[in-house]
């Protein structure tokens, strides 16, 4: 859905809309959605910026960085985004954001597509490495077994435990 400069010289656009699985390029191959995303906001003109505010929902499926096993990840975000008109930072070059001004894009004729803005904010969302739970063992290095479900005899790695020899020979 494409949120038109046009149609907001009018009046605010109210967006509410599903995008099922597959429907959406995440362009990453870090995780891929699993469930509807839905997306509810209002988009307006402030002063030329197109403002778009709203909430988004959906399921996404990613890899621990630890086991390699599956991890479904509950994705819900609200955002508040400016768009300024990209004809601004042509006219001036040396134009600087201020510190702060995260949430600040550009928009080009004819609008913004709401597509881009959700699956941007879907990745921002992502954590920058996703695990299946915080103690989550990963697997061993030496045999692979995941570490999870089941014990190895591998001894452990020095630099794991420092302390190992110590507690073996107990001082009499
Ligand atoms: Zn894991
Ligand atoms: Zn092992």
């Amino acid at each position: 859905m494409l949120i038109s400069v046009e149609q907001l010289e009018l009046h605010p656009v109210s967006i509410s809309e599903t995008y099922p699985t597959g429907a959406l390029d995440y362009h990453t191959s870090e995780f891929r959605q699993v469930g509807d995303l839905k997306v509810r906001g209002v988009a307006e003109l402030v002063g030329g910026e197109i403002r778009f505010r709203g909430h988004l929902e959906t399921r996404v499926a990613a890899t621990c960085s630890r086991c390699l096993g599956p991890v479904e990840i509950p994705v819900a975000c609200d955002f508040d985004l400016t768009y300024r008109p990209m004809e601004t930072i042509a006219r001036n070059e040396e134009l600087e954001l201020p510190a702060g001004e995260l949430g600040v894009g550009f928009y080009e004729d004819p609008g913004i597509e709401v597509a881009d803005v959700v699956t941007e904010q879907v990745n921002l969302f992502m954590p920058m490495q996703v695990v299946c739970s915080p103690d989550c063992r990963g697997l061993c290095p030496t045999c692979g077994v995941n570490r999870n479900l089941e014990a190895c005899h591998c001894p452990e790695a020095p630099h794991e435990s420092p302390f190992a020899s110590l507690l073996e020979r107990k001082p009499e």
